[in-house]
């Protein structure tokens, strides 16, 4: 999808991101989705729970767990499978990787245009049909290693 989200999205903004998606839109979608649109630190659900809660308390995890999950079939949010099964979740839909540090579990993005340019080996498409190709980077972030050296 082209369509660009600004960060601060209003309920016609999504309304009309949604109906391009074939998505229906609620008040509590917009509100989940406007929360991780965001959020720049690739939060999990419950991450995201916590700060749904304070506009919307009647909101359930139960619910954030759903919403992701269809917002994530719809295509209009991307999970990141980088610490097992605590997926973590981003908004930014332009083409870009990760680097998730161990430790904190801090997850940042970076752009490496020489994979993204890479073509799919050919077996890759007699297998199925792919729909998306990403990096998760693994290692220790650098403020964990100042922590590290000092400890
Ligand atoms: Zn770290
Ligand atoms: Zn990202």
């Amino acid at each position: 999808m082209d369509t660009k989200i600004p960060s601060q999205i209003t309920f016609d903004d999504f309304r009309e991101f949604c109906n391009s998606a074939k998505l229906k839109p609620t008040h509590q979608r917009f509100e989940i989705y406007r929360e991780l649109n965001s959020a720049t630190d690739h939060p999990s659900a419950e991450m995201l729970y916590q700060r749904v809660k304070t506009n919307v308390p009647s909101v359930s995890l139960e619910t954030v767990y759903r919403t992701l999950a269809t917002f994530e079939q719809h295509g209009i949010i991307v999970r990141i499978n980088a610490f097992g099964d605590r997926a973590r979740f981003d908004a930014n839909l332009t083409v870009h990787q990760h680097l998730a540090c161990t430790n904190c579990l801090a997850i940042c993005d970076f752009t490496w245009t020489a994979f993204e340019k890479l073509e799919l080996p050919a077996q890759t498409g007699n297998w199925g049909r792919i729909e998306s190709q990403q990096v998760v980077v693994k290692g220790l972030c650098n403020s964990c290693l100042e922590k590290e050296s000092s400890a």
